[in-house]
């Protein structure tokens, strides 16, 4: 037996259990310590009324023989797959039909497991800093030779440059965008290149729009099949996480295109025959939750949540600003992007900030190369407790940068 030698490449990975860690250690060495979280990644608001009811008729259903449901479709039941199409691409002018999408567990899985139906020897352009799941899971794949690092810095505005003429070809791009970490976001024309370029060099697009539902400018782009042009060049990748607080519940989809055609192959066929082989299908009762979402209370409901999040992302922002820092992001996402003072990494930050405010970040060195010299702050947390953070961080830094 002998084991996939790929793994074995795979840096390990410590941010986030070194993050809770350090601020577990502080508080044994502070019992008094009142420590705030503005570094967590997870949504913490409850599942609106309108999604916790069609859970709870779901449950009552598969209580009875007669509305008892057994293994669900493959790639979604119907109405949840007609309430996506409807109100996420039809109703935003994007033509797309049902069997272009398949619902999932999430958008993690989905990152992951699409590698499955490309070859090794594709060249894959990944961003850094990054959501650390696509260079780990092209490693696993075999294809950590061929991973490209987009460097994405201040001076570019966080946003990945393309290739030049004489750089090799990037046969798969991943773009996430609103994006986590840096909470940048890509403007139709910006992302128009992409697609002209992943089209004139037959690559494929991995477009990762798991914070879509924090834009609020109708200029930026959802989705990016907005662009003209996509549909032969992209899959875009959904999430039900942050948008309507499914982090725990699980669900998400993907869209494939059948224009997408490479090697005389439709993609949507390699994807729907690797879902049918290897998933059985979302669970009727998320199903119907996620139905949910796409009600007229539920639609409201989320955006009540969605507010709060955002509401907090912009008050880290000012708040950072205010105490003398620079920051990125915090607008169109509920991430704020810190530049943090001269003379400090991304982890001797970290500790400052732990020892003289008792606030925790992540550290941007933990997504990437480029991302040593920033910190991560999240608007997902408590209102009360992020105010109480920033007053402290304005406090404390604000004679001092
Ligand atoms: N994509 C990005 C950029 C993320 O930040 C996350 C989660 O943090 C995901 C995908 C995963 O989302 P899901 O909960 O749907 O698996």
């Amino acid at each position: 037996m002998k084991i996939n030698k790929n793994f074995l490449d795979l840096e390990a990975s410590y941010l986030f259990s070194t993050v809770g860690r350090k601020a577990r250690e502080f508080i044994a060495a502070h019992p008094d310590a009142d420590v705030i979280k503005l570094s967590i990644g997870d949504v913490t608001r409850p599942l609106c009324p309108a999604v916790i009811d069609a859970m709870h008729k779901a449950v009552d259903e598969m209580a009875d023989e007669k509305t008892f449901r057994g293994y669900p479709p493959d790639y979604g039941y119907d109405f949840i797959l007609d309430a996506i199409l409807q109100h996420d691409y039809i109703g935003r002018g994007i033509s797309l039909q049902k069997d272009e999408i398949f619902l999932s567990d999430g958008a993690k899985s989905d990152c992951g497991n699409i590698g499955d139906i490309f070859s090794v020897d594709n060249t894959v352009a990944i961003c850094d800093p990054v959501y650390p799941v696509y260079i780990d899971t092209n490693i696993m794949n075999g294809r950590g030779k061929n991973i490209i690092i987009m460097p994405c810095g201040e001076e570019t505005g966080f946003l990945p440059e393309l290739p030049s003429d004489t750089a090799r070809v990037a046969d798969i791009i991943y773009l996430c965008f609103p994006n986590n970490p840096t909470g940048a976001v890509a403007s139709k024309a910006y992302l128009k290149k992409w697609v002209d370029y992943a089209n004139a060099h037959h690559s494929l697009i991995l477009f990762d729009s798991a914070y879509e539902a924090f834009i609020t400018e109708p200029d930026i782009p959802r989705s990016i099949y907005e662009i003209e042009g996509a549909k032969t060049c992209a899959i875009e990748l959904r999430s039900f996480s942050k948008t309507a607080g499914f982090t725990g519940v699980r669900c998400g989809y993907t869209v494939v295109p059948h224009d997408l055609v490479f090697e005389g192959t439709e993609l949507n066929a390699l994807w729907s025959r690797r879902q049918s082989t290897k998933f059985n299908g979302v669970s009727y009762i998320t199903q119907r939750a996620a139905e949910a979402v796409y009600s007229a209370e539920g639609q409201k409901q989320i955006q009540e949540n969605l507010s709060y999040y955002r509401e907090n992302a912009r008050l880290i922002y000012e708040g950072v600003t205010a105490a003398g820092f620079k920051a990125f992001g915090g607008k169109n996402s509920p991430y704020v992007w810190m530049k943090i003072p001269e003379g400090f990494t991304s982890w001797s930050f970290f500790d400052e900030l732990l020892e003289k405010c008792q606030v925790v970040g992540t550290p941007g060195s933990g997504f990437g190369k480029k991302g040593e010299g920033y910190l991560r702050l999240t608007g997902f947390g408590n209102r009360e407790r992020t105010l109480e953070a920033l007053e402290r961080i304005k406090k404390y830094f604000a004679s001092r940068l």
